[in-house]
Formats: C-alpha cells, structure tokens, sequence
C-alpha cells in the first residue's frame, strides 16, 4: 500500500472526511491491503456502536408492484411469477410471531402496492404499535407522496428505508423507467424531513458502475446524513432485463460496507441479505463494519415467493433462525442487542 492511501485510511478515521479520489483508491484495495481498512472500520464500528448487533424481523408483505425495475424479480414487467398481498390480519399474526421470538423491530417491506394506500398503512402501524408499544416500526414501501410520509409517521412509524441504489444518473435512469435519482432522492429526503430514521444505499455490480460511480454513492450517503446504509451486492434474475449481468463482487461490496462506516460513525449498517447470499456467512460484513442483521418474518409459503433476487429457501420457524443467528454472532465475540436499535442509541 502507498503511503498516501495509508494516510487517507488513517484521516478517514480520525475525521471521517475523504475526497472522492480517496475512495476510489480504497475501493481498488488489494485483499492484502484491505486488511487495514476492514480494521479500521470494525475499530470504528465498535468505538462508536459497540459489540452488540441488532436483529430486525422483516416482514415482506406483498409481491404486486408497479414498476419496472430493469434488476428486480418482482418487476411488474414479469408476469410469470405468482404475487400475493398479504392481509392485515396476516401481517399482525407475522409480527406477533416476531414479537414472541423477542425481536423489537418488524421491518415492513413490499413492493410499489397501491392496494395499500395511506389509510390502510396508518391503520396497520396503528395496530401494531397499539398491540406492541415496544416495538419499533421500519417501512420500505418505495417511493410515496410526502403526505403518505406524514402520514405514516403520525401513525407511529420509527423508520423507513429507501435506497438510492445508484448515485449515477444516467445508470439510474436505464434501469428504473418509472423514476429519476431526483425523485427518489426527494423522497428521501422528505422521509428525512418528516422526522423518519432514514436509511439509504445502493448496490455493488450494476452495468457500467465505476469505482468513482461507488465513491459518490459513499459520499451521497454522507452528505445526506443518512441514518442505515445498506449495502449489497447485485444479484442476477432470471426473469429480468439484467439476468445475462454477472453478480456483484463479494469483496467489493465489502469494502464499501466499510467506507460506509468510516463515513457515518454512527449509523445502523446492515449485513444485507444480498451480501450474506453470496458470501454464504453472515459474519463477513460483521466484521468490517456493520452491526444489524434481517430475518424474513412472513410465512414460509411467502418466503420464496418475494424473490427480489433468487435466493436460497429457509423455511425454520422464526425462533429457530433467530438461535442460529445468535450463536454466529457469538462466534466472533459479538452479542445481540437487547434494545430497539435507535440510531444514536448505543452511541456513547
Ligand atoms: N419497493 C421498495 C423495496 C425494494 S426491495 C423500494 O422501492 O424501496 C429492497 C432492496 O432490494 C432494493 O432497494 C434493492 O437495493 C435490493 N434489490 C432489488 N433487486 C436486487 C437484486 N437483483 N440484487 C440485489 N439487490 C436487489
């Protein structure tokens, strides 16, 4: 490693500032020289986070979806595919489940779901927050209007999530027909102004996506002072437009897993679902930087059929997947949090 890119792991450290051309020089890290960034990063997790890692249960509602999202399985251009919208009733016996198996955030997520409209939300998260007052509330619902937000947030919704998925423009704009980075980037920041713990990110593996391309979205991610950052790789659909597009790089994705945490001290991190898939444990992204885990809390009959991207079927019970998280967590010296999993929570 040059000494200059020594220096600029070490100023990311201390002040958490790098230019655009430092991290495209991180993110061309050989895996001898990454050692020192992933070190870094999991210092700063643990400096500013702690040891311990939050579990979230996700419920993933409903399938139906009105865009076109050229990487998505659940695209509305794929009509093969059978989709379901899960009823409230199911989705409140989803998130008792969750609540018996001691989990303290349901993360509720679907695609684009008109039949779910601001009313029907609000009513759901009321539900919710009525029948678990100490349970935290994420939604992932995509883009909406900032009366929804309002909304969703006068219902008693903590967060929400929603992705920029790529800060260049001209990418974003090939493979979502239905929105520009504008609009999405809008939406955030509405969520962010309406007082939701926002969480953003993007993918790893995207055609045409450059290092400098990773880099902005790093730097996007700060500027907007985003609460999570999830990171994932791109993993090919088979009955998508991007299904000849190899995977997105493992190690790629973790080094951006670890900029995004020298870059926001604070915020939640997740080991994505996409990352853990690929790199088949669930410790690698732990362990440089992230400290929040996902669990897919819907039915099992539901499970295989929200296929974002495909991905192999876990049919355990809710508490049984739960014990096995717990004991990998444990087997890197780590622990499951006992609380909501704030942002600035566990900060001290
Ligand atoms: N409809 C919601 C939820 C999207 S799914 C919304 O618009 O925000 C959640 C995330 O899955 C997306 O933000 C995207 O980053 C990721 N994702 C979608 N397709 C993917 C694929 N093929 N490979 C990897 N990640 C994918």
């Amino acid at each position: 490693m040059t000494s200059a890119v020594r220096k600029s792991i070490n100023q990311l450290f201390n002040k958490g500032q790098a230019t655009q051309k430092q991290l495209i020089e991180m993110l061309d890290l050989d895996e001898e020289d990454a050692k020192i960034l992933f070190e870094a990063a999991d210092q700063k997790r643990k400096d500013m986070v702690g040891d311990g890692v939050h579990l979230r249960a996700i419920v993933e509602f409903s399938s139906a979806c009105r865009c076109f999202c050229a990487y998505c399985g659940l695209n509305a251009g794929n009509k093969d595919i059978p989709r379901y919208s899960m009823s409230d009733d199911a989705i409140l016996s989803a998130v008792e489940t969750a609540h018996k198996a001691d989990y303290r955030t349901v993360v509720l997520q679907s695609g684009e779901d008109l039949s779910f409209t601001q009313a029907r939300v609000c009513a759901l998260v009321q539900r919710i927050k009525q029948t678990y007052p100490d349970m935290a509330v994420t939604l992932s619902l995509g883009e909406r209007s900032k009366e929804d937000y309002l909304a969703f947030k006068a219902a008693g919704a903590d967060r929400y999530l929603i992705k920029h998925e790529t800060s260049d423009p001209k990418i974003y704009h090939l493979l979502h027909p239905d929105s520009t980075l504008e609009k999405r980037l809008q939406a955030t920041q509405s969520l962010i102004d309406t007082g939701f713990q926002t969480g953003g990110g993007f993918m790893i593996g995207l055609p045409g996506q450059t290092h400098a391309a990773i880099a902005d979205d790093l730097l996007l991610l700060q500027k907007m002072n985003l609460r999570m950052a999830g990171i994932g790789p791109f993993i090919p659909h088979a009955a998508t437009p991007l299904r000849h597009v190899p995977a997105g790089d493992i190690f790629l994705s973790l080094k951006a897993v670890a900029l995004a945490r020298l870059v926001l001290p604070k915020a939640l991190v997740p080991a994505t679902s996409s990352l853990n898939i690929l790199a088949g444990d669930i410790t690698l992204a732990l362990k440089v930087g992230a400290n929040v885990l996902m669990q897919k809390a819907e039915p099992e009959n539901f499970r295989k059929m929200y296929e974002i991207y495909p991905k192999p079927l876990d049919g355990s019970a809710l508490s049984d997947i739960r014990k096995r998280v717990t004991d990998k967590i444990e087997s890197i010296g780590r622990y499951v949090s006992g609380t909501r999993g704030d942002y600035g929570e566990d900060v001290w």
